[in-house]
């Protein structure tokens, strides 16, 4: 097992991270930013190293900085959380030269996962199903419309190196096509430096269904059931279910297996989610991510099992702690993203919190690195924190969630929180009926 772990990372998930290696009896290291020298994540950390500026490419993307605070404190592995270093292959690779573990999976596996044409390409290959479309890049329009006409309209030009929703553009029909292609190719060489698009079918009204699960890098698999996040707002996702209100125990285990045997055949070590939309009846692989992600905690509701351990666990090559026959999922989770954001137009309001209250009580989780008095800074994203719910079914956990909701305390900024209260009142909400446009159909009605 590890001695010290550094988090390289920020805000709510580092101490999350912490926690968990805390529990486990290995020291921590915090590294931040000197916007960041009071979070709370350098306060509860056993040391702590300034690794720079505000800006994140300064500090918490600083690579150099981060291999230097692992030396000067002794650290043996590193945590990345999510976002910042944790899909950059490169960081995995510097740190594997430095003997310092990288709690995820090789960088080799982060390369694939993180080229779109290569991802679907292995999926396909390791038996996942996709979404039917262009085998690779698409060179040109004549050989877009070929492919268009064979798997029907609408289509989706997506770029290769896509990410945060950028360089993806619909074609409704034909006459549209050449403009879509034109300029998702543009977006994508701008955003990314890489025009490669390629083109799949758009699927009108679906689900995004994601499945956890875990290798353990000797050939095993596992998955821990699927989420449900559907309630979007421009792809970045507001509320998550685990499991989804749309699949039956039958389906689920159908593609969990999927999961489990494709990342069982990867060679994959540690966690990872493999992202779906879902729509009559079948799922459509759109991505993997090779990380933790933010809503993992919803799937820890059900499961009971934590899924930081399970990382730290095969990372320093103890194996997964669990095999699929001991995996039970118990209840209904749901998770609400506060953020200090308006909750109309969703503008970043940064400052000074002047009362923060968390709700409690049996099957309440928070999950925030904020405190009465703590100051926003503007630099980085803007959740606050995490609230989630866990009932024996799905109504007992809405009743929990309304009442927890009204308890929650947020003083001084702007929240999220108006807008769950809103939701979880809504009949649509409360039937499980909603598909990945519905949450933007409901703000521009303005209701
Ligand atoms: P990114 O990495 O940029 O987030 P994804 O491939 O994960 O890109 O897709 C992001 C979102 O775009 C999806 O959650 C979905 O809303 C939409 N999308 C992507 N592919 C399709 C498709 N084939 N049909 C319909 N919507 C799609």
């Amino acid at each position: 097992m590890f001695q010290k772990i550094l988090i390289a990372n920020r805000g709510e998930i580092a101490l999350r991270v912490l926690r968990a290696a805390k529990e486990l009896g290995i020291q921590t290291v915090a590294v931040h930013s000197t916007a960041d020298a009071d979070a709370m994540h350098v306060r509860l950390a056993d040391e702590s190293v300034c690794i720079g500026p505000p800006p994140s490419r300064d500090s918490y993307l600083n690579i150099h900085q981060i291999v230097a605070a692992c030396e000067i404190t002794g650290a043996d592995a590193v945590h990345p959380g999510y976002g910042f270093l944790s899909e950059n292959a490169k960081f995995a690779d510097i740190l594997a030269a430095h003997n310092i573990t990288f709690i995820g999976p090789s960088g080799d596996h982060i390369r694939i996962m993180g080229d779109k044409i290569e991802a679907k390409r292995t999926a396909k290959r390791l038996g996942i199903p996709v979404v039917p479309g262009s085998e690779g890049a698409v060179s040109d329009e004549k050989e877009a419309k070929r492919i268009a006409a064979e798997i029907g309209y609408p289509v989706i030009i997506k770029a290769s190196a896509g990410g945060g929703g950028r360089g993806m553009k619909v074609a409704l029909t034909e006459a549209d096509l050449e403009i879509a292609l034109a300029t998702a190719r543009s977006e994508a060489g701008a955003a990314f430096g890489d025009d490669a698009v390629y083109i799949e079918k758009y699927l009108q009204k679906p689900r995004h269904i994601e499945v956890q699960i875990f290798g353990d890098g000797a050939g095993k698999g596992v998955h821990l059931g699927e989420r449900d996040c559907s309630l979007q707002r421009r792809h970045q996702k507001v509320w998550e279910e685990a499991n989804s209100p749309a699949l039956n125990a039958e389906e689920r285990s159908r593609i969990g297996d999927i999961c489990a045997n494709a990342v069982a055949n990867l060679g994959y070590s540690g966690a990872g989610t493999i992202e779906f939309l879902y729509e009559n009846g079948e799922f459509y692989f759109i991505e993997m991510n090779t990380r933790l992600q933010v809503e993992h905690t919803i799937t820890e509701a059900i499961t009971g099992i934590d899924l930081v351990h399970e990382q730290i666990r095969v990372a320093s090559g103890g194996g997964l702690s669990v095999t699929q026959n001991d995996i039970r999922f118990h209840g209904h989770a749901i998770e609400c993203r506060i953020n200090a954001e308006d909750p109309r137009t969703f503008v970043p309001s940064p400052g000074t919190i002047t009362h923060f209250h968390t709700p409690g009580g049996l099957g309440i989780r928070v999950d925030s690195g904020v405190y009465s008095g703590y100051r926003i800074p503007p630099y980085y994203d803007s959740l606050i924190g995490k609230l989630i719910v866990h009932g024996r079914n799905r109504v007992e956990c809405m009743m929990r969630l309304r009442r927890a909701l009204d308890e929650f305390v947020v003083d001084g900024i702007k929240t999220t929180l108006p807008l769950f209260r809103e939701l979880v009142g809504n009949p649509d909400i409360a039937n499980g009926d909603y598909d990945i446009h519905w949450l933007e159909k409901h703000l521009a009605k303005g209701e």
